[in-house]
């Protein structure tokens, strides 16, 4: 495929490193170990993430296992990956609308048993070793109102799969 910008070279696949910006979360996302497509004559990068619904199911799990609170676009990230509007989530935790509004928006903060509410429907989208019984036990306790981390996220692309890297 010859680059689109100079059109001079055929671009070619590389790994690379990828700030990946369409989570919309509130820190950075990065992509270690990524394909990139690169052009060897002027240096255009053309970001192909692979398997996004793999990757957006990576980092969903990754949030909820956080232990601060959540923060609005987490909330709203964690709700897309569910495939639900905001009136589903409204619906299903029998809250107005008005209320998901305010909990993405940062206005108020989700309650305790909401939010474990949610990890929890995150968490069961992929089961994981255990079972979710015993990843509530194990990690609920730990949950806490302090405000979460918000440093950046580094996923590997390894094997392929999808998963945090160390
Ligand atoms: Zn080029």
């Amino acid at each position: 495929m010859k680059c689109f910008r100079c059109k001079r070279a055929d671009m070619v696949t590389e790994v690379g490193m990828v700030d990946y910006t369409f989570s919309g979360l509130p820190y950075e996302v990065i992509l270690v170990n990524a394909p990139v497509q690169r052009c060897p004559s002027c240096g255009e990068q053309v970001d192909a993430v692979p398997r996004p619904d793999e990757l957006h199911r990576v980092l969903g799990l990754h949030i909820v296992e956080q232990a601060g609170r959540l923060v609005g676009a987490e909330v709203r990230f964690l709700r897309k990956l569910l495939n639900w509007s905001a009136k589903d989530l409204a619906n299903v935790f029998g809250v107005d609308a008005k209320t998901v509004s305010r909990w993405e928006n940062d206005k108020d903060p989700m309650g305790p048993v909401s939010e474990r509410l949610l990890r929890l429907l995150v968490r069961d989208l992929e089961p994981v070793d255990g079972g979710t019984a015993s990843w509530v036990m194990q990690s609920f306790p730990a949950l806490s109102q302090a405000q979460g981390r918000h440093g950046p996220i580094r996923l590997e692309a390894c094997d392929g799969r999808w998963s945090v890297a160390a």
